[in-house]
């Protein structure tokens, strides 16, 4: 395994955009079937993005400093605290909160929307469309809430949304930011126009959307955003949900135990507000730094850049896949706007995981295979049996891209 600092290939293809940050791990070499190896072509960067080495840095130079926060008298417990703050305050700002916002430290996207599901306020009904990822559908089905099948269109999906809102009343429509399966969504700021003009408020599931376009909740006027630092550059189990106070401060604690209270006696415990409320026991302070890093990072990128660098390798890779004849690329909606940077790919008559295999095993290229903890998009999209994935991130390179293509005509010609 190469030093995590070792440097970013350049792109070896000229007419193709180079990793626009530099990222750890991106020469290490993986070994090959025929015993021979090459360098890893990461295309699985929707699943978990390779930490930024701006990111590596920071957590080399704050790991000396790691106390315990809050409650310690101890300067480096002083240090440790107010980096924890901070942190906590970059990565508000990093998804546009407003001044009352509360942000949420968790462990990611998965424990923000279970978290946020025992808030919402007894009796409110939570409406969820079933193009979800699991992490934004089972917490809120668990609860009774109403899945709405999505349209054929971006505009009937959002037409169908307000009917069901003028129907009956709703507390909170839970939506993705961007699909995990296809890369495409429905406009946040609409969705969120369309709730609020029916009294409900919006959750956005940012764990896509944030890592590869940026999100604002000021923006969009959207209520709350969970996302993850594993997918947005960072590495360790830190996550946050990001969000109207009122809420926070009110629901059950998420964890009972230290820190979240304000007094307890034996038969009773007073509970203090949020964040503190729902971040008993000791915190990720670690993630939580390295995820303020990487938002720092990617805050710091020109305007417009994030979104140029994935739609351009995005363009680049749906149009080398729909020239191979039997590889179909996937998507919900004719009239979405451009999706991010994954693209989910169906090899016609072939099962996705023996593809996966051939593409990690010959080519030294690792993409996702399955069903993307999506299974009523994957079934609704004609796939039942699940499909292959690719997705880029900041440090993926048009060379990363061509390679895949190439792979995957290999696969057609060879066979598995
Ligand atoms: N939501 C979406 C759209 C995702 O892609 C994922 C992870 O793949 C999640 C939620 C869950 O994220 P995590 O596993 O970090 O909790």
């Amino acid at each position: 395994v190469p030093s995590p600092h070792a440097p970013v290939p350049s792109s070896d293809s000229p007419d193709g955009p180079g990793a626009l940050l530099a990222v750890v791990g991106a020469s290490t070499q993986v070994p090959l079937i025929d015993g021979t190896s090459r360098a890893y072509a990461n295309l699985d960067c929707a699943a978990s993005a390779p930490a930024l080495e701006s990111v590596a840095a920071r957590v080399a130079e704050v790991l000396p400093l790691y106390a315990s926060v809050h409650r310690g008298a101890g300067y480096l417990s002083q240090v440790s605290t107010s980096l924890y703050e901070s942190s906590r305050a970059t990565i508000a700002a990093f998804v546009g909160a407003r001044a009352d916002d509360v942000a949420i430290i968790t462990r990611n996207t998965t424990d923000s929307l279970n978290l946020l599901a025992g808030c919402v306020p007894a009796g409110g009904r939570v409406l969820v469309l079933d193009l979800e990822h699991h992490a934004n559908l089972l917490p809120w089905q668990r609860d009774g809430a109403t899945v709405l099948a999505v349209e054929d269109t971006v505009a009937g999906t959002l037409a169908a949304i307000a009917r069901e809102l003028a129907r009956v009343p709703y507390a909170l429509v839970a939506t993705t930011g961007a699909s995990n399966v296809t890369g495409e969504a429905l406009p946040v700021a609409d969705v969120v126009r369309v709730a609020h003009a029916a009294g409900a408020r919006v959750v956005v599931d940012g764990a896509q959307l944030v890592p590869h376009r940026g999100f604002s909740l000021a923006g969009t006027d959207a209520d709350y955003v969970a996302f993850s630092g594993h997918k947005t550059y960072a590495p360790f189990g830190a996550g946050v949900l990001v969000g109207r106070r009122d809420w926070l401060d009110d629901g059950a604690a998420y964890l009972a135990g230290g820190g979240a209270v304000r007094d307890v006696r034996a038969d009773r415990t007073l509970w203090t507000t949020a964040p503190a409320r729902h971040e008993a026991g000791s915190p990720n302070v670690i993630g939580a730094i390295a995820l303020a890093a990487a938002c720092e990072a990617l805050a710091g990128l020109p305007a417009g850049a994030l979104e140029a660098h994935e739609s351009a390798l995005r363009s680049r890779l749906v149009d080398g896949l729909d020239a191979i004849d039997g590889v179909r690329v996937l998507q919900l909606w004719a009239d979405s706007a451009e999706p991010i940077g994954v693209v989910t790919f169906d090899v016609a008559g072939h099962d996705p995981g023996l593809v996966a295999a051939y593409l990690a095993a010959e080519h030294g290229i690792g993409v996702r295979d399955g069903r993307f903890c999506a299974h009523p998009l994957v079934a609704r999209l004609g796939v039942p049996a699940g499909a292959v994935r690719a997705s880029v991130g900041v440090g993926t390179d048009a060379a990363t891209v061509d390679r895949l293509v190439t792979a995957v005509r290999a696969y057609l010609v060879a066979g598995p």
